[in-house]
């Protein structure tokens, strides 16, 4: 069976250690793949490769590092089926939300292609008499990205296109469930230009992390995952005298007041329920209906849930496919169950799906609750699954209330006809990424994403602006020149080198 090895020094690397993991086709339950998993000290020399390559990285002209990217570009676009068919057979989402997945991650290696533009300094001339000051950005060093599984090709790209464009070197610590797709574009990187050891991969779990935040050389950590783990990395990072961004959980509420189109409200809210069968970190999974508006809703997505095809995401045909584990799927069947002992109303029951060819296979179908109570697990929790649960409220300061008394802050959207109540919910609601009549409010490359409160650790959001700020540090210089003499002629046209 094939092993999927680490990445350093743009080459696979072997591990040493006797540790592996299963890596599963969630379609069928069989298993594909083994990967390694990190020892502490193959940690050491793929951050060792990191930190030799760092200088020279660091001083190459913008000129080649924005070829590099561009190369990239080129070769994901050219690729673009390959890493969506690699994403399916591990992750399980169909291959149209695969092949989005890739546009996604792709648009921030695009935004990083601007890496001139984005990482110019500034400059005050005579702030003295002949003295003049100017602030630069430096890259930070090495840097390390810790992924989740859910989006093992965009999640990524999320950090590192932006990180080397800044000038640093890598070291990416993916999801041990899905973790193909990562050295497929490793490959695809050396085959832009990237010189060795600017980005390297090691796999593995718990160990591979702890000592990438212990790191003496790891500058920088930039994470995205569940919350518990996010509060750790956050917490440990910074002890270790590191900057952490940490990307944590999320509970996305849709707020649908009486006034708002139903028949789009209804589409929003399947698509953005149930699309990668709820495995994403702006799913909604919470419906707040206002006053009468669940009596007109519900039924409407009743028909589209019975109208969904689920099954393998190979299949065109299919429009959610299994979650990624035999144990995630027992968690989330888990949530249901706890949801009906709790007195939520079961509206539609997915526990029960079966895809024919495929019974051993991840799969649960699309559930819907209604009368779910703030106290409930099943609104509390992040299920990560195909889970909607609907709560419903008398008045949208009660909407506003319930969104602000839950924990997470990562996306909400808010449905309506009503320009002036979308106007005051984008302004006073308390979440990081807000939709007006738009479910899932994923920023584009050139804005920056994240949540508030225990959606996400640290100051900044991850790429955009934010990301080029997170991934360099501020230098500022006064200089004086009480002589400056003309030195040399050169009567060539000015060129990058
Ligand atoms: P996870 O937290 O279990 O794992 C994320 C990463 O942390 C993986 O690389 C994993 O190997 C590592 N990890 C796991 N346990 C660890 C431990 N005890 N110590 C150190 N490292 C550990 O998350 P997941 O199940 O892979 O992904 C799903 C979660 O990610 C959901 O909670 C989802 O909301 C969240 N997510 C958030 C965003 C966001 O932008 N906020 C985006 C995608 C996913």
């Amino acid at each position: 069976m094939e092993t999927v090895l680490h990445w350093i020094n743009n080459a696979p690397s072997a591990s040493t250690g006797e540790r592996t993991g299963d890596v599963f086709n969630p379609a069928t339950g069989e298993v594909q793949r083994k990967v390694v998993y990190s020892t502490p000290a193959e940690v050491d020399a793929a951050v060792k490769a990191a930190s030799d390559a760092a200088e020279s990285w660091r001083t190459s002209s913008i000129a080649k590092r924005t070829r590099v990217l561009f190369a990239y570009r080129e070769l994901v676009e050219r690729h673009r089926d390959d890493l969506a068919r690699m994403l399916t057979l591990e992750h399980g989402k169909v291959f149209s939300d695969a092949q989005g997945e890739v546009q996604r991650g792709l648009e921030v290696v695009e935004f990083a292609c601007g890496l001139a533009d984005l990482t110019k300094g500034t400059f005050s001339e005579n702030v003295s008499t002949e003295v003049d000051s100017y602030a630069i950005r430096q890259p930070v060093g090495v840097v390390a990205g810790i992924t989740p599984f859910n989006f093992p090709a965009m999640v990524p790209m999320w950090m590192y296109p932006i990180a080397i464009a800044c000038g640093n070197t890598f070291v990416l610590k993916p999801s041990e469930r899905d973790p193909s797709v990562t050295n497929f574009c490793a490959q695809l990187l050396k085959q832009a230009g990237l010189p060795d050891g600017v980005f390297n991969v090691v796999h593995g779990d718990k160990v591979a992390v702890d000592r990438l935040l212990e790191h003496p050389d790891v500058g920088a950590v930039s994470f995205v995952g569940s919350t518990p783990i996010a509060r750790y990395i956050y917490e440990t990072g910074t002890r270790h005298g590191k900057r952490v961004q940490a990307l944590g959980g999320a509970k996305n509420h849709m707020v649908v007041l009486p006034d708002a189109d139903m028949d789009l409200a209804a589409d929003a809210a399947v698509g953005a329920a149930y699309g990668s069968a709820g495995e994403r970190c702006m799913a909604i999974s919470v419906l707040v209906t206002v006053g009468d508006a669940a009596d007109k809703l519900l039924p409407k997505i009743r028909e589209r849930i019975a109208a969904l095809k689920v099954g393998n995401g190979l299949d065109p045909a299919s429009q959610m496919g299994p979650v990624i584990t035999q144990q995630h799927l027992e968690k989330v069947r888990g949530y249901v169950d706890q949801g009906v002992r709790e007195g939520a109303e079961l509206l539609v029951d997915g526990r029960t799906l079966k895809v024919p060819g495929h019974e051993k296979g991840f799969f649960i179908g699309p559930t819907l609750f209604d009368r779910v109570s703030p106290k409930m697990d099943i609104y509390q929790e992040e299920i990560f699954g195909p889970v909607l649960s609907t709560v419903r409220v008398a008045t949208y300061d009660d909407a506003v209330k319930l969104i602000h008394a839950h924990r997470y802050a990562n996306g909400v959207a808010l449905f309506t006809n009503d320009g002036g109540a979308a106007r005051k919910f984008q302004n006073e609601i308390q979440v990081g990424m807000v939709g007006v009549n738009v479910p899932i409010p994923v920023p584009m490359a050139y804005y920056s994403f994240g949540g508030w409160k225990q959606s996400l650790f640290g100051d900044l959001h991850i790429y955009g602006r934010d990301g080029v700020q997170f991934y360099t540090r501020n230098k500022v210089v006064i200089s004086r020149w009480p002589d400056p003499r003309f030195r040399g002629v050169d009567l060539g046209f000015p060129q990058n080198r």
